[in-house]
C-alpha cells in the first residue's frame, strides 16, 4: 500500500525570507567567506523549510527544492551534463558549479533564459552526441537523508528527463541533426540509478516535473514522453512516481501521463482551463493520485476556497486519490506575507504568499477529506476576504472604467507614417544616422546613495530633487560633449523601469520584503496591481522638462509599456488581462501627452517584456498579441504627427512576435542586435517593416568596449539591410549596470563610427 500525497506543494521558495542566501553567496563570491559558511547557510534554510512545511500539516513534504542557483543546473551537474570547459577548470565541484552558473574570466557562463512563461531564468544546458550521462552527483540523494535524519520524510523534486533535454540546447560542433532529446535513452538510464538509490535511502515519493508539455509539443515528443514513462515505470527498484505538468493545459500528453504506469499525476487547474473537464475524459487514474494544483502557485490573491472545493469535488471519484497541491512549486512567490508591515491593511488582507498558500493547500485537503466542517473556521474566513476584495471600493475606478468604455478605434489610430514622418522630421532636424542612447545612465554609488537617504529620511525630497537634477545636469552635458543627436535624462531617480511607474500610479501597492528569485542570487520585488490603475499626476515630466532645459538637442521622454509593466508585477486576477492593460495604457497616454505638451519632441515607450508574456500555446497568441499591440498603440496614439515615438525591445531573435512588432506602429524601434551580427534587420524586412529602427551596435551587457572599426563595420552591414533615412544608432540597451569609463569609452567609438560612415551615404 502507498502511502498517500494528501495534501503538498510542488517547490518552495529557497532564496531565504530575508534573502539569506543571496548574501551568503554573493559574499563567497568575493572570497569574504568560506565555502563551509556559504553550506550552513544553505543547510539552515533547506532545515527551517521542511520544518516550516511540515509544521504547517502538509501530508507530503517536497525535498530537494533548495538550489544554489538553478534547479535545471542542478539537474545538468547532477547527471554529468558538464561541457568540457567548465571541467577543464580544474575547479572543486561548487566552483565548477558557479562557473557553469556564471563564468570565469576565461570562460563564459551557460547560457541564461527564461523559464516558461515566468520571470525565473535558467542555465541553459549544453548536450551533444558525445555527452555522457552518468549519476555524477548525489545531491538529491544526500539531501533526502537530512531531512530524514531531522524526522521528515520528503519527496525529492526533479527537473523531468523529457524537460531536461527539451529545454537543452545541442553542444557546439553537434551535427545539425543532432537534438539533444537523441539522448533520451542514455539519459533514462542514469535517472534509472538515481531512482534506484533514492529508493534505498528510503524515498517513498519522487517528482518529475514535466512543465515543457504545457507548451505545443509535437507528436515524436509526446512519442518521446510515453516511452520515457513507460520504462521508468517499469523499473524495477524505485520510489513511487509523481510526474507533474504545470504553467497551462497539458495537451495531448495529459493522456499519455494518466496511462503511463506511475503512481500519480500533479496538474496545474490555475493556468490550465480546460484540464478538468478533460479530466474526466480519462480512465487511466483509476489506480492514481490525482495531486489537483487548485492554489495559484505564482500569482499572490488568497484563494477562493470555496471555489477550489468545488472544483475539487468534481474530481473525487475520477481517481484512486484525491491530493491537494498548488499550481505549480512556489518558487515564484514571496515567502510570507505577515513580515509585511507596509502594506495597506485591507490590501494586505487579500493576499497569499507561500507561507499562506501551503496554509490554503492543508485547509482543503482536510475540507475534502473530512468535510468542510472540519475547517468551517479558515473557509469563513477566507469567504469573507475573498468578499471583501471583490466588493471593496477601492479596486473600482469608475471614471477609468468609463474611459475604457468609450475608446473607440481611432484612439489607436496615428496618420499615416509618411505624414508623420515628414512632420518629425521638420520639427527635429536630425542628420542622417542620427545617434541616441536607450535610457538609462550608469546608476552610480552617489544616485542611489540619494536614494537610500531619502528612503531612511537622511534628506528632505527638495535636496534628493537638487541630487537628481545635478546628475541629469552631468548626464546631458555628457551627451552634448560626445555629440549625441537625440538625448535623454539618464533616468537616474527610478530604481527600477517598473517599481518607479506602480509607486505613482493608483492601483498598486509595493511590497517590503516580496522578493522573489530571478536568477542565482538576483531577486526582484514585484509590485502589486490590485485595482483600476489611474494616474494622479504626472510621472516624469518634471525630469524630462528639467534635461529639455539644459539643451538645444531633443531630449527624449522615456516610460514603460503596458505589457512590460503587467509582466513584471503580480496582476489582478479578477478581470481580464486586456482590460488591466487598457488601465495602464490610459495613464501612459496621458503622461505621453503631458511630455508633449511640455515641450518633449520624441518620447519613448519600452516594451522589452513584449515576448515574455507571449503565451506557451500557439493557439493563444494572436488573442495576447492582439490586445499587446493594442494597448501599445493607445499609449502612443495620442499625439501630434510630429511626436516621434520611439519603442525599445530587449531581444534579436523575435520568432512569433515579429509581426506585432510592426503592428506597434512606432516610429523608432530600438532593437537588440550587436550579438547576432544585424540578422535582425533581414528578418524585420521580411516582414514588411519599413520605419525608423536602431539595431543595437554594441553588447551593453559586457563591460568590454568596442572598437571603432568594429562599429563602423556593423553599421555598414545595416546599411545592406536598411536604407539610411530610416538607420539610428544606438547601443543594445539602457547604460544603468555599465561604469561610467566604459559608457564613455564605447559612446565615443559610437559617435565617431558613425561620423565615418555618414560621408559614404
Ligand atoms: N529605458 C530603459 C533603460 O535604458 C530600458 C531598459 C530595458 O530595456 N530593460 O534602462
Ligand atoms: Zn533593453
Amino acid at each position: 500500500m502507498t502511502t498517500k500525497i494528501g495534501s503538498t506543494v510542488l517547490g518552495y521558495p529557497r532564496i531565504g525570507p530575508n534573502r539569506e542566501l543571496k548574501r551568503a553567496l554573493e559574499s563567497y563570491w568575493a572570497s569574504r567567506s568560506s565555502e563551509t559558511e556559504l553550506r550552513d547557510v544553505a543547510r539552515q534554510l533547506r532545515v527551517d523549510t521542511w520544518r516550516s512545511l511540515k509544521d504547517a500539516g502538509l501530508d507530503s513534504v517536497p525535498g530537494n527544492t533548495f538550489s544554489y542557483y538553478d534547479q535545471v543546473l542542478d539537474t545538468a551537474v547532477t547527471f554529468g551534463a558538464v561541457p568540457a570547459r567548465y571541467t577543464e577548470l580544474g575547479l572543486n565541484p561548487l566552483d565548477t558549479y558557479f562557473a557553469m552558473a556564471r563564468g570565469v574570466e576565461s570562460t563564459p557562463p551557460l547560457e541564461m533564459t527564461k523559464w516558461f512563461d515566468t520571470n525565473y531564468h535558467y542555465l541553459v544546458p549544453e548536450i551533444g552526441p558525445d555527452t555522457r550521462f552518468a549519476l555524477s552527483d548525489r545531491t538529491p540523494v544526500e539531501q533526502y537523508l537530512e531531512a530524514a535524519e531531522l524526522g521528515v520524510t520528503t519527496r525529492p523534486v526533479l527537473v523531468g528527463p523529457l524537460t531536461f533535454l527539451l529545454l537543452s540546447k545541442s553542444a557546439e560542433g553537434a551535427p545539425g541533426s543532432f537534438r539533444p532529446l537523441d539522448k533520451l535513452d542514455e539519459l533514462l538510464a542514469a535517472y534509472a540509478e538515481l531512482l534506484g538509490e533514492l529508493k534505498r535511502a528510503g524515498a517513498e515519493w519522487v517528482q518529475l516535473d514535466e512543465p515543457a508539455f504545457a507548451a505545443d509539443r509535437t507528436q515524436a515528443e509526446l512519442d518521446a514522453l510515453r516511452a520515457a514513462y513507460r520504462k521508468l515505470g517499469d523499473l524495477q527498484e524505485r520510489p513511487n512516481l509523481l510526474v507533474t505538468g504545470y504553467f497551462g493545459d497539458l495537451g495531448d500528453a495529459l493522456e499519455v501521463l494518466a496511462s503511463a504506469p506511475v503512481e500519480a499525476l500533479g496538474v496545474d487547474l490555475v493556468a490550465g482551463t480546460s484540464t478538468v473537464d478533460k479530466l474526466s475524459t480519462l480512465s487511466g487514474l483509476r489506480d492514481k493520485t490525482l495531486v489537483a494544483g487548485l492554489v495559484d502557485g505564482r500569482n499572490i490573491w488568497r484563494t477562493n476556497l470555496d471555489r477550489a472545493l468545488t472544483t475539487g469535488a468534481t474530481l473525487l471519484g475520477l481517481a484512486g486519490e484525491l491530493a491537494v497541491s498548488t499550481s505549480c512549486s512556489l518558487l515564484h512567490v514571496p515567502y510570507d506575507v505577515e513580515a509585511e508591515a507596509q502594506i495597506d491593511p485591507q490590501v494586505k488582507s487579500w493576499l497569499a504568499f507561500a507561507a499562506q498558500k501551503v496554509r490554503e493547500v492543508v485547509v482543503l485537503g482536510r475540507a475534502l477529506r473530512e468535510g468542510r466542517d472540519a475547517v468551517a473556521d479558515d473557509l469563513a474566513e477566507a469567504a469573507a476576504a475573498v468578499a471583501d476584495r471583490a466588493g471593496a471600493e477601492r479596486i473600482r475606478n469608475n471614471r477609468v472604467r468609463a474611459r475604457l468604455q468609450s475608446l473607440r478605434p481611432e484612439h489607436s489610430r496615428r496618420n499615416d507614417y509618411a505624414l508623420r514622418q515628414q512632420a518629425q522630421e521638420k520639427s527635429l532636424r536630425l542628420p542622417p544616422l542620427p545617434t541616441t542612447t536607450i535610457g538609462s545612465f550608469p546608476q552610480t554609488t552617489d544616485v542611489r546613495k540619494a536614494r537610500a537617504e531619502l528612503r531612511n529620511g537622511t534628506i528632505d525630497d527638495a535636496a534628493y530633487k537638487q541630487r537628481m537634477r545635478d546628475e541629469i545636469q552631468r548626464v546631458i552635458k555628457l551627451q552634448e560633449d560626445l555629440g549625441l543627436d537625440v538625448l535623454v535624462h539618464g533616468e537616474p531617480e527610478r530604481n527600477d523601469m517598473v517599481q518607479y511607474f506602480s509607486e505613482l500610479l493608483e492601483g498598486f501597492v509595493s511590497t517590503h520584503k516580496g522578493w522573489v528569485q530571478s536568477y542565482g542570487s538576483r531577486c526582484v520585488r514585484p509590485p502589486i496591481l490590485f485595482g483600476d490603475v489611474s494616474r494622479p499626476k504626472p510621472m516624469t515630466v518634471e525630469w524630462a522638462t528639467y534635461a529639455q532645459k539644459l539643451t538645444e538637442k531633443p531630449v527624449k521622454g522615456m516610460l514603460t509599456g503596458p505589457v512590460t509593466i503587467l509582466a513584471w508585477s503580480f496582476v489582478r486576477d479578477d478581470q481580464p488581462l486586456a482590460d488591466t492593460a487598457k488601465q495602464v495604457a490610459l495613464a501612459i497616454r496621458d503622461e505621453v501627452h503631458d511630455l508633449e505638451a511640455a515641450g518633449i519632441r520624441v518620447v519613448q515607450v519600452d516594451e522589452p517584456a513584449l515576448r515574455e508574456l507571449l503565451p506557451l500555446r500557439s493557439v493563444q497568441h494572436k488573442e495576447y498579441l492582439d490586445w499587446a499591440v493594442e494597448s501599445f498603440r493607445l499609449a502612443t496614439s495620442g499625439v501630434a504627427d510630429s511626436t516621434q515615438i520611439h519603442t525599445h525591445l530587449c531581444y534579436s531573435e523575435f520568432g512569433d512576435v515579429i509581426n506585432a512588432i510592426v503592428a506597434l506602429e512606432a516610429d523608432v524601434t530600438s532593437i537588440e542586435a550587436a550579438r547576432s551580427r544585424m540578422e535582425v534587420l533581414a528578418d524585420l524586412n521580411a516582414v514588411g517593416f519599413a520605419k525608423g529602427v536602431g539595431p543595437g551596435v554594441y553588447d551593453i551587457h559586457s563591460p568590454r568596449v568596442p572598437e571603432t572599426e568594429e562599429v563602423t563595420a556593423l553599421l555598414r552591414a545595416a546599411l545592406e539591410a536598411v536604407p539610411a533615412q530610416r538607420l539610428w544608432v544606438n547601443p543594445d540597451c539602457g547604460l544603468k549596470t555599465r561604469g561610467y569609463t566604459e559608457v564613455n569609452a564605447a559612446l565615443k567609438n559610437m559617435i565617431s563610427a558613425t561620423a565615418a560612415v555618414r560621408p559614404t551615404l
